[in-house]
């Protein structure tokens, strides 16, 4: 399907896309998703439009069930590490945005924090309320789904099927299983939540989905272009997200919604494929892979040899031949610079790159891509500067710094110390001292160190 702006200019697009609970540190397997993300962001940005992209940091505690009950993520998380809910919330944001720098994943144009959008929640709930859409019950205000008769349609459920306990557990009360909770009164057993406020209808919390539906109109409006999320979404989170806006305003509210396809994994030995998950207790955080001496940008460019629609399957040997492929990369584009000198920068030849954009610009063919590159490198007929602009330019869309290549940085810095001096480099940039000290003492162990200068960093051997 053609993508065409709702600005009837053809300029401005606005995004939407659903961050990360900050409970914990993402796994990879949520990152998969952000570099998805972050390649149609760079796609539509190198194609023109003034891109508006809006993220948010979920740091009201979800309830660790789908079935609006159990326990709250982010309550758990502060128990589990002695600190209170909102120190948990900044460490794993701050975390969280030292992942996407790592990785090269642009920051959005607006973060958003669910803790400081309360009273628009509160308000997107009340006009539900008026409209007739809402019901009460002893632990929360439910949105009744059998009054939005479009509800099934997004995700084509087949909702007669749905049995209670099926999709989620029953909440006592609930008219239909698919209804869900929009606001939930704080327990009057089991102590006092960190997390809670004051609202027309009780002391509590907003639940789960609310918070993306009045972010993304107060900052994008009551109709914009593009909204993303992991796969999993689609049932759930974005059936309700899309029934708690249309039902106030009656007119569709996003016009195209992109959902990239899981990272699984399989143990050795084993047939099962199963999704990388915290519940599933499979997962890796990037520093892991740090520590297991994978460069950050190496993962990104084991994530663009798949389609964004295509699952993934990770292990450590794909890993190590991706952390391979991206090695020769960096390496071929060194000897190029070495070869190219202080030549001109050289015009794009223009079959190659109308190769290369035919094929970003058909829904993210990113293997296809990376492929063009390989041709392009190999191919004789081309001098180096040619080369070399075309990488320069290409890379705007796949991030992998492929212009910062030096064969300094390539030869000598083995790919998890360069990792920990950019690690240390956002560090320094978020302010994050404690940090910043910590991955130094991590760099010097390696036997290096780094030197700031006004043009960055640079490593050197101890
Ligand atoms: P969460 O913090 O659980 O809301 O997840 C953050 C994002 O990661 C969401 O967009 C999820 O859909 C996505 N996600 C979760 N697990 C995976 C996975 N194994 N592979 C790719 N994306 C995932
Ligand atoms: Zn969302």
């Amino acid at each position: 399907m053609e993508f065409v702006p709702l600005d009837p200019n053809h300029k401005k697009v606005g995004m939407y896309t659903c961050g990360p609970t900050v409970y914990n540190f993402a796994h990879i397997g949520n990152l998969r998703t952000y570099v998805f993300e972050d390649i149609l962001k760079r796609t539509l940005m190198y194609y023109g439009y003034e891109l508006t992209h809006v993220m948010n940091i979920t740091d009201v505690g979800h309830l660790t069930d789908d079935a609006d009950s159990g326990e709250d993520k982010m309550e758990k998380g502060a128990k589990r590490e002695g600190q209170t809910v909102w120190q948990l919330a900044e460490k794993y944001t701050i975390a969280f945005q030292n992942d996407m720098a790592a990785l090269n994943i642009l920051p959005p144009t607006i973060w958003c924090k669910a803790t400081d959008h309360i009273s628009q929640q509160i308000a997107l709930v009340q006009e539900l309320e008026k409209k007739g859409f809402t019901y009460r019950l002893e632990d929360g205000i439910y949105f009744d789904t059998s009054k939005f008769p479009k509800y099934a349609e997004f995700a084509q459920l087949d909702v007669e099927n749905i049995k209670a306990g099926a999709r989620v557990e029953m909440v006592e009360g609930k008219r239909n299983p698919t209804d869900f909770a929009l606001w939930k009164f704080s327990p009057k057993t089991g102590g006092k939540r960190q997390m809670e406020w004051d609202s027309p209808w009780g002391i509590g919390f907003p639940g789960w989905h609310i918070e993306c539906s009045a972010m993304s109109m107060q900052y994008l409006g009551r109709q914009f272009d593009i909204h993303c999320g992991g796969i999993d979404h689609v049932p759930v989170h974005h059936t309700n997200e899309i029934a708690q806006v249309e039902a106030v305003t009656s007119q569709r509210w996003v016009n195209f919604w992109l959902h990239g396809e899981f990272l699984v994994v399989q143990k050795k030995g084993e047939s099962d494929i199963n999704r990388m998950g915290k519940s599933e207790g499979n997962f890796l955080t990037l520093q892991v892979l740090m520590q297991h001496k994978f460069h950050p940008l190496a993962y990104r460019y084991f994530l663009l040899n798949a389609h964004y629609r295509k699952q993934l399957v990770y292990s450590e040997d794909a890993m190590q031949s991706a952390q391979n492929g991206y090695r020769n990369l960096q390496q071929k584009i060194a000897e190029l610079k070495k070869t190219a000198g202080d030549q001109p920068k050289a015009e794009l030849v223009s079959s190659y790159h109308e190769q290369f954009l035919k094929e970003i610009y058909d829904d993210l063919n990113m293997p296809k891509a990376v492929a063009i590159l390989w041709t392009m490198l190999d191919d004789k007929t081309l001098s180096p500067a040619q080369k070399l602009a075309l990488i320069a330019e290409w890379d705007r869309i796949l991030g992998l710094e492929l212009g910062k290549i030096s064969l300094e940085s390539t030869e000598e810095i083995p790919a998890h110390v360069q990792a920990l001096a950019a690690e240390r480099q956002n560090a320094r940039k978020a302010k994050n001292w404690a940090q910043a000290d910590v991955l130094r003492k991590q760099i010097n162990e390696q036997g290096y160190d780094v030197l700031d200068s006004k043009e960055g960093f640079k490593i050197k051997r101890l």
